[in-house]
């Protein structure tokens, strides 16, 4: 297990941002579409797996789940987004109220996105990052199942997602100004890219490298 997530401890599954924990510290969220593999790359990360499991309870799937590293560090599992069997009320509420918490959690450091290689950068990915780049929240893309693709494709799905995204979001309005995105390979089930993405949580909740 990550010595950085030992005492890591569900806190509470917020179904509204007046239900969250106080905003103060730091927190690190993740999110995704459904299935795009977030509850594994969450466990390769933290090296636990009941983490994702609480996230997955049926009643808690629908919910902004918050666990605490320590008393000032939090990481965040953000309810999956794009299924298509979710009623059309629900859907509605969920997108709100993800666009009210990337838009004004003071303690949200960044936002882990992640998404299958083999399709990434879908409509409601691009919902996601066109919020965090009016937020200047940065988001650092987690192209998971690359043990699916043949490495020269993983290699070519990158390069394709990048230019996506410097040219959708680099010459934007100049006066607000690019936000930070970075983006990798990742696979839990190959546990390829799991220090990448560990690097850029411990800056975000300034952890020291181990
Ligand atoms: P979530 O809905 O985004 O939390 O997705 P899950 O983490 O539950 O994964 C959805 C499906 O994709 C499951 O069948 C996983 O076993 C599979 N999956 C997740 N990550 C990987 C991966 O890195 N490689 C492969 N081959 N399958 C994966």
């Amino acid at each position: 297990m990550n010595p950085l997530f030992q005492h890591i401890e569900f806190l509470t599954g917020a179904h509204t941002l007046s239900q969250a924990p106080p905003d103060a510290g730091l927190e690190v969220a993740f999110a995704g579409r459904s299935n795009a593999g977030k509850s594994r790359a969450i466990n390769v990360i933290t090296g636990i797996n009941s983490l994702a499991r609480v996230s997955k309870t049926p009643g808690r799937t629908q919910q902004i789940n918050f666990f605490a590293l320590d008393a000032t560090r939090r990481l965040v599992d953000l309810p999956g987004y794009g299924y298509a069997k979710v009623p059309e009320k629900m859907k509605r509420h969920w997108l709100q109220t993800l666009e009210q918490y990337l838009q004004m959690r003071q303690s949200l450091q960044g936002l882990i996105l992640v998404m299958d290689i083999r399709h990434p950068l879908m409509p409601a990915d691009l919902q996601m990052l066109d919020w965090c780049h009016g937020a200047q929240m940065p988001v650092h893309i987690l192209l998971t199942k690359a043990d699916k693709l043949s490495k020269g494709a993983a290699s070519a799905s990158l390069a394709k997602a990048r230019k996506m995204l410097s040219e959708r979001y680099g010459k934007m309005d100049a006066a607000i100004p690019t936000v930070a995105q970075t983006l990798q390979v990742f696979s839990a089930l190959a546990r390829q890219g799991i220090d990448g993405a560990e690097q850029r949580l411990g800056e975000w909740l300034d952890i020291k490298p181990k």
